[in-house]
């Protein structure tokens, strides 16, 4: 499996000269599995980069297919869509996953995102076939070779955590979510002062070591630093320190850092992945910054920087 990083920003895409090393496109990762089969996660504007690859093949002649799995559908992660060139061309079919929520469904969460007063093309005029598929948080499900599962993530709304397997290799993205031991965000959550909190934040823990469970690669939110985080723990957001503590209970085998705080310059995230690596030293893992224009090789776990072939 590889995985390419298109889009690694948190919040809202930039471009400063001095972001421009991690990069400034908000999140899309794209996976291709043993068999070169493609999947994506999130459509924010990093997902313009595989936009433009696969207009250059099949797309280009409306008979290109993907599979886009959304983790949720604030604007960071979606954005890129409204400009993604293959669903313009009539032919090409696309399958969209995201969770399942109480009060809207996500063809309305669509419609409004295409709304004539945000966009000039409906969503139900868009040439390509996009079909939607509603996904309730812990349901596993295939697509291709790849085996999926998910769990809801503390993060306001309906979050989705996503492992994937081809077979070969595990890979577990987990963005947008904050530390369960000091404040619930989830759609559904118990409250704090709730009697059973104890009980549940311990049966969170365990579904989230869980969905990494000796990932080879595990992506978790690291969209604060130890000093940043402070009064901003209901964000819906974490830390370093908190992927290390979950890559190490769930045994991963390598931990990239994720979902940069827009405000975050290079000499910072580089600063967060010393420290990082500084208090991950004794681990049986490594620990990097995502950014983009990287591609990571499962199960080798080899850091390339590769442009994603997928024609
Ligand atoms: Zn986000
Ligand atoms: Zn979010």
């Amino acid at each position: 499996m590889k995985i390419f990083f298109n889009g690694v920003r948190g919040s809202y895409p930039i471009a400063y000269p001095d972001n421009i090393e991690f990069g400034g496109n908000t999140t899309n990762i794209s996976i291709l599995g043993k068999n070169k089969e493609l999947l994506m996660i999130d459509g924010g504007t990093g997902i313009r980069t595989v936009g433009r690859i696969l207009m250059q093949g099949k797309c280009r002649q409306g008979q290109g297919k993907g599979h886009i799995l959304i983790t949720h559908t604030h604007w960071d992660h979606i954005l890129g869509l409204l400009s993604f060139t293959p669903f313009f061309v009539e032919g090409n079919v696309f399958h969209i996953y995201a969770a399942r929520t109480e009060c809207v469904s996500l063809k309305k969460i669509f419609e409004g995102l295409y709304d004539k007063d945000f966009f000039p093309v409906a969503f139900k005029d868009l040439p390509a076939k996009i079909v939607l598929h509603e996904i309730n948080p812990g349901q596993s499900f295939t697509i291709d070779d790849f085996t999926i599962m998910t769990m809801q993530l503390n993060h306001p709304n309906t979050t989705l955590g996503y492992r994937i397997s081809d077979g070969e290799s595990i890979f577990t993205f987990i963005t947008d979510t904050a530390r369960i031991h000091v404040v619930p965000l989830g759609e559904g959550f118990l409250s704090i002062d709730d009697p059973h909190y104890n009980e549940f934040v311990e049966s969170y823990e365990k579904r989230i070591t869980d969905l990494a469970h000796k990932a080879d690669l595990l992506v978790y939110d690291t969209h604060f630093r130890e000093e940043s985080i402070k009064g901003r723990e209901h964000w819906g957001h974490s830390t370093p320190k908190d992927g290390i503590r979950i890559a190490e209970m769930a045994e991963a085998r390598q931990l990239i850092l994720f979902h940069h705080d827009p405000d975050e310059k290079d000499n910072d995230t580089r600063e967060k992945e010393r420290i990082a690596k500084d208090i991950a030293k004794d681990k049986n893992f490594d620990v990097y910054a995502a950014y983009e224009g990287l591609c990571v090789e499962l199960p080798s776990l080899k850091h390339n920087k590769e442009e994603l072939n997928c024609k």
